[in-house]
């Protein structure tokens, strides 16, 4: 199995390459060298990641070719608008018809699709935002790796249970040989070909360690490397792009200062913004969002958010449940209903059409596969499978996690991954790669 199918190059022009996918095209990043129109590639998150030679291509090609045509049918029948009910409310209708041609609503008209919960309506977003996503990315899906490598935190996020302040958490990091190991693996013997690491924010990783991490990694590897590491400084996120990282994914977790202020004591929201503002300067593929279901948040925060996430030009949103972890201060706090969810997704989607929504773990563990099902069809278009090592998973409990684990970890992995797989292709989403999103196209961007 593969979480990448390759695609030849026709065009090259201003670093930007247009490449085809069984006839359909998608733009990335030319980021590795000696790269010519008409090699075979892999593209990753609209970059470039590695050169295959031809005649592996030309199988996994071969390989995919049957069940790509197929998924891509399921995907756009599945897609198809079909005639809603009567009886819902008309000026619903026409906010939704607005922000699907592309005109951008109001603050207003933002504010009442959040606030919408007529039943019909919702379904009416969901199914609108299902059908842009079709139409711009087409039945394009990402699968990124996550691994988990340090629980050790110095913060006190007041939701997250590997805070400082949770002393019976057990706590672990991995050593640059094993999380290199852990990538190698999973591109050699499983497929993947982007990932996520992430970590607490642990300062044994000094920018010489994650440097170093990062380097052996690419040395051996074509991947996208996403950091998820929390607050460094620009000089540190520098060296880490230069060593090979191309992904930074931080939330902002609430575009409310106050509320920001609540819930952290050692960390302050002007950082987390200027933070987010330096890796987009320097480059990096920004993937951001916020926590749904802080104590005191209101649509009009959520709202916010969704402005907030879409004006750093955000290649992937990241929008997720707050799961209460009985460790922390917010022990206490109900979960969000799946709407509250969906209607994020949805109108993140309807007001931006080219960006590209995760579907975030915290989905799946709250409302099961369903959940995770229903927010792909509201919008959402990319997933993320846990590499973490059995042992370590169940210490990573950022929430209380049910931990299947069957302590056989391949077996483990092996399971969630044709879990996810099987998710996908019942909705028809294969992995051409997702391609280039927001401002950083160039002239050939896939339109509607
Ligand atoms: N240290 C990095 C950082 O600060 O971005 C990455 C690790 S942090 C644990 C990753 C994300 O976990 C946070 O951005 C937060 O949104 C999410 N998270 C933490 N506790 C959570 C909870 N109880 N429910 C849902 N998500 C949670």
């Amino acid at each position: 199995m593969c979480y990448a199918i390759p695609g030849r190059i026709i065009k090259i022009s201003n670093n930007i390459a247009l490449i085809d996918y069984y006839g359909e095209r998608k733009e990335a990043l030319v980021d590795i060298e000696g790269i010519r129109t008409g090699d075979y590639v892999f593209a990753q998150g609209g970059v470039i990641v590695d050169r295959l030679q031809e005649e592996v291509a030309l199988s996994i090609l071969e390989g995919w070719r049957e069940a790509f045509s197929r998924l891509k049918k399921k995907d756009k029948d599945l897609a198809e608008e079909e005639p809603f009910p009567e009886g819902i409310d008309p000026e619903i209708i026409r906010i939704i018809r607005k922000g699907e041609e592309g005109i951008t609503l109001t603050r207003d008209e933002m504010l009442t699709l959040l606030r919408c919960s007529g039943r019909g309506e919702l379904n009416l977003l969901y199914q609108t935002a299902n059908s842009i996503r079709q139409k711009v990315h087409k039945n394009s899906s990402c699968v990124h790796g996550i691994i988990e490598f340090s629980n050790i935190c110095k913060n006190d996020c007041a939701y997250c249970g590997i805070r400082k302040d949770n002393h019976a958490l057990e706590r672990y990091r991995m050593e640059a040989d094993e999380i290199v190991e852990i990538v190698t693996s999973a591109v050699n013997r499983l497929g993947f070909r982007a990932f996520v690491l992430q970590s607490g924010e642990d300062s044994y990783y000094t920018t010489e360690r994650l440097t170093e991490i990062i380097r052996r990694i690419r040395e051996r590897c074509g991947v996208l490397l996403i950091l998820s590491i929390g607050e460094r400084d620009k000089g540190c996120y520098q060296e880490l792009y230069d060593a090979g990282a191309r992904g930074v994914l931080i939330r902002f977790e609430t575009s409310n200062p106050d509320l920001y202020g609540k819930f952290h004591t050692t960390l302050r929201y002007e950082d987390r913004i200027e933070t987010l503002k330096g890796v987009r300067e320097i480059g990096y593929i920004i993937a951001t969002g916020s926590l749904i279901g802080l104590p005191g948040q209101r649509e009009e925060d959520l709202l916010e958010d969704i402005l907030l996430a879409r004006s750093f030009d955000t290649e992937m949103y990241s929008f997720g449940p707050l799961i209460a972890h009985p460790a922390t201060p917010l022990a206490s706090t109900p979960p969000v209903d799946l709407d509250a969810i969906l209607k994020v997704i949805a109108l993140t989607r309807l007001i931006t059409h080219d960006g590209n929504a995760l579907v975030t773990s915290a989905v799946e563990t709250l409302f099961g596969k369903e959940g995770t099902r229903q927010a792909l069809m509201a919008g959402g278009n990319s997933m993320m499978i846990n590499l973490t090592p059995a042992r370590y998973r169940r210490l990573y409990a950022i929430y209380p996690r049910e931990d299947r684990a069957t302590g056989f970890p391949d077996e483990d992995v092996q399971r969630r991954i044709s879990e996810t797989v099987s998710l996908l292709h019942s909705l028809g989403r294969a992995p051409t790669d997702i391609g280039i999103s927001g401002t950083r196209g160039g002239n050939n961007k896939t339109s509607l």
